[in-house]
């Protein structure tokens, strides 16, 4: 079709189901399409959304995630970089099993239905995945790596076993994840009080590499910075000391002392009790042959886990029970009651604290409520005037830049060096030292369920706990097994997975019948996937460090929900097999993105508001496309995006017009090359290559930093404005105002633009072109500075008919622009002064006349 061609309809309606059904067709049929090049010589880029459990249906926070990473991996292809950008299924975990109590289907049934009808999603969608490396962790392929690298980390003293505590429902006589326990009871038995039951449970030593963890987030500078803070607090280091307090009369087998933690040495005169965590052993001692105290005990543990399942357990009400029991305070001797209380926990710490109530709020509170002395032993330092200390400090204190007082040989120091010289005391006399303690602690990957990665550790008689040999991995998950049944985990009902035979000794042994956290498949499945079909490594070494280089995966995008446990734990896994040599970076990531959600009518969309709205209905009503288009416009990513229904519908009829302007004005692709000279165009023109200048430059820079694709996709609509206005022009000087070669190249770069966001669309006008070469690996267009910037011109300002000044604008200002300008001018203003505007008069590009009474 060639521009002489005018007769075509203006109205034209573009059928976006049938083009987007060709090129669908069209890109099924080349897997390569999107596949990343090994020794390839251009630059790498991997880019990567976070993989999403197959839960049936994709959501629009996924098309918005995929839609993201998408524009992205398609500006990187047309810069000229190598793309790695591939997508799988974190496909473990317990909607499978509940999916199969329910419906009676497997767990892997169910599992694959979702993932071939989430796939097919994708795929109508357009997304631009290397579907030659998709990785789905429930098969062995992907798993007995899981199983690899447990066994790896048991050699390197990084797995091991201990008690602890599992929810436990006694009518179900089964173990619960934490997502069965609603408000404190059974999600079956609704009725039913969830016990803790204490269990041998396999756990990853993750906090060998807490300061590592911690001092790495450094190196993060392109992570959003909440994501950084909400690592450092899940981490959680302080620094403090640990004081033995002795136990006054007869003592149980628990042992004949209590250490507590404080961060507060420089206060332990102040002490007024100790408080233990409900679960502490020397409380179990105590309370053996006691069961009046049992009971109030019992009561703290139930308060402690509703306050949990909240999830703030600062904010719980302080309860506490008095043991009848003393320890003496190593200080000075003194014997302090020792209380329990629902609000001290287990694991931070040692479990004990003392309590300084004149120099804590919790400790201030727990001691008005229970009447326990109060007593100052840090005043405020002189203030920088001369002034005597206050001796009056309004109760609780709580500074650590103080002066400690009543406090024997340490009275008169700063509490910065009492935090030092008494810990260095208590060490010298062997009753304590300083010490370093993090909030992180070690990752429990037991989980006592079915649809996951089972744990390669056999159970000896003989030998005790052995592991699998590498040669007999992986260790299949059997497909028969009853998830139904009750009391424990669902593969010790599976005599042939349990029963297997001793590696050391030849005679019979257990298997683990517990399975890993879904959280381990989701660790390191990005470096699988830059090797994902190899059966002999989990990935070659090689081809992981050209993808990862120094510093990790260029671009990682996903939910900020993901900010701690799935983010902590790849940053930990990555440190593993860094230690292990089979990485050289130390970080997984090296720019990471969090997207906001997509709501709808002010909440977030949920069957039972009946607000969600469903990709494949806006697949069908609008297209792939406009679907996508949409949900990069309608806010910036990193914000919560309202969906509105007509915002949709404003985006179809934008699609609608860019598809009429080029069947009204297209030019023959072989006449780009004939090339122009800017000089030559007529002002007009100039004008709107100056606007396709600056368009270049402002979605190529939104690609660079800023990623507010919102306004890419406005600068493409204004863009469209232009070009359309300017369309008669063309048409009347089609020499001068607009060679060939000029429209030839608008029209392009447009198609180069759209490509990213729409590109169903941009592929239809590039084939329509005539152009023969693959969208994706066209060159980006460049802009050019000296075209992009504006021409300025001067606006003679006029009040009541006079000049009074006037004012430099960019050419082609509106009226808010040269009158903010013209109002801002001094000679204006004066003679305006005390005047109201009653009308404005405007000429684009030529005057401006203020009418004042
Ligand atoms: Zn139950
Ligand atoms: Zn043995």
């Amino acid at each position: 079709m060639s521009s002489e061609d005018k007769t075509i309809v203006r109205d034209e309606r573009y059928d976006a189901q049938s083009v987007e059904a060709k090129w669908f067709d069209r890109w099924q049929q080349d897997s390569s399409l999107y596949a990343a090049e090994s020794n390839s010589t251009k630059p790498k880029y991997y880019v990567l959304e976070m993989l999403p459990y197959p839960s049936g249906a994709l959501h629009m926070g996924h098309v918005r995630n995929y839609a993201i990473g998408d524009a992205l991996a398609r500006y990187m292809w047309m810069n000229g970089y190598n793309v790695l950008h591939p997508m799988g299924w974190d496909s473990f975990g317990l909607p499978a099993e509940n999916a199969a109590i329910k419906n009676n289907t497997p767990p892997r049934q169910w599992t694959l239905a979702n993932i071939a009808s989430m796939k097919a999603q994708m795929q109508r969608l357009g997304f631009a995945y290397d579907w030659s490396r998709e990785v789905t962790t429930c098969f062995p392929e992907y798993y007995r790596w899981n199983q690899w690298f447990f066994l790896k980390m048991y050699e390197r003293g990084l797995a091991y076993r201990k008690k602890s505590l599992v929810n436990w429902c006694p009518q179900c006589a089964t173990v619960l994840a934490n997502e069965q326990v609603v408000g404190g009871n059974c999600w079956r038995h609704e009725d039913t009080p969830v016990e803790q039951r204490e269990l041998e449970q396999w756990f990853l030593r993750i906090t060998q590499y807490a300061d590592e963890l911690l001092r790495d987030l450094e190196k993060l500078d392109r992570w959003p910075e909440k994501v950084r803070i909400m690592q450092r607090n899940w981490i959680g280091r302080s620094l403090g000391a640990l004081v033995d307090f002795e136990l006054g009369g007869s003592v149980g087998p628990a042992g004949s002392k209590i250490t507590v933690f404080t961060t507060r040495i420089d206060t332990i005169y102040g002490a007024t009790s100790v408080q233990l965590a409900p679960q502490h052993p020397i409380v179990a001692d105590m309370i053996a042959k006691n069961p009046d105290l049992r009971a109030k005990i019992d009561q703290l543990v139930a308060e402690q886990r509703k306050a949990k399942e909240v999830g703030d357990i600062g904010a719980i009400e302080k309860h506490g029970v008095f043991t009848g029991r003393y320890a003496k305070n190593p200080f000075n001797l003194e014997p302090l009651p020792i209380w329990v209380a629902n609000y001290i926990l287990m694991d931070y710490g040692t479990g004990a604290i003392m309590s300084v109530p004149a120099h804590d709020d919790r400790d201030y509170e727990f001691a008005k409520k229970y009447k326990l002395p109060v007593r100052v032993v840090v005043l405020p330092l002189s203030g920088g005037d001369g002034d005597e200390t206050v001796m009056d400090p309004p109760l609780p204190f709580v500074t650590e830049d103080g002066l400690v007082v009543n406090s024997g040989q340490f009275s008169g120091q700063t509490s910065k060096e009492a935090l030092k010289t008494m810990a260095e005391f208590a060490e010298k006399n062997g009753f304590g030292k300083a010490t370093i303690t993090f909030r992180l602690k070690d990752w429990g990957i037991s989980r006592q369920r079915y649809w996951g990665t089972p744990i390669p550790m056999l159970y000896c008689e003989k030998d005790g706990i052995v592991p699998v040999p590498e040669k007999d991995l992986p260790v299949i998950l059997p497909d028969k097994v009853d998830i139904t049944l009750t009391g424990g985990s669902p593969l010790a009902g599976v005599p042939e997975f349990i029963n297997a035979i001793c590696p050391k000794c030849g005679g019979p042994a257990r298997r683990e019948t517990d399975t890993m956290d879904t959280f381990v498949d989701s660790s390191w499945y990005f470096y699988r996937y830059t090797d994902a079909k190899n059966d002999r490594a989990p990935f070659d070494s090689a081809t992981a460090a050209y993808w990862f280089g120094d510093h990790g995966i260029d671009q990682y995008i996903g939910g900020v929900e993901h900010a701690i446990l799935h983010l902590i734990y790849s940053r930990f896994w990555t440190k593993v097999i860094r230690d292990m040599g089979l990485v050289k970076n130390d970080e997984p990531v090296e720019r990471l993105f969090t997207q906001g959600m997509v709501i709808k009518d002010g909440a977030k969309m949920s069957k039972n508001l009946g607000n969600v709205v469903s990709p494949d209905d806006m697949v069908a009503r609008y297209g792939a496309d406009a679907a996508r288009l949409y949900s990069l416009f309608a806010a910036p990513p990193d914000r919560d995006l309202d969906w509105q229904d007509s915002g949709i519908e404003g985006i179809r009829r934008f699609i609608g017009r860019v598809y009429a302007f080029f069947r009204q004005d297209l030019v023959s692709a072989g006449t780009y090359s004939l090339g122009y000279s800017p000089g030559d165009l007529s002002p007009q023109a100039r004008g709107v290559l100056r606007k396709l200048h600056q368009t270049i430059r402002r979605i190529t820079e939104d690609f660079k930093g800023r990623w507010h694709f919102n306004t890419s996709v406005a600068a493409l609509m204004e863009l469209l404005n232009e070009l359309t206005a300017s369309q008669e022009m063309f048409r009347a000087d089609s020499t001068r105002a607009a060679p060939k070669a000029f429209r030839a190249e608008i029209q392009r770069t447009f198609v180069h633009l759209l490509a990213p966001f729409a590109p169903y669309l941009a592929h239809e006008l590039w084939e329509s072109l005539g152009e023969k070469e693959s969208l994706l690996k066209a060159r980006w267009p460049k802009y050019d500075p000296a075209l992009a910037m504006e021409e300025e011109t001067e606006i003679p300002v006029q009040v009541n008919g006079k000049l009074r000044g006037r004012v430099l604008v960019p050419a082609g200002a509106d009226q808010a622009l040269v009158q903010e300008r013209a109002l801002a001018d001094e000679k204006v203003k004066t003679a305006i002064a005390g005047k109201q505007i009653v009308k404005p008069i405007f000429v684009p590009g030529k005057l401006l006349n203020l009418v004042v009474r």
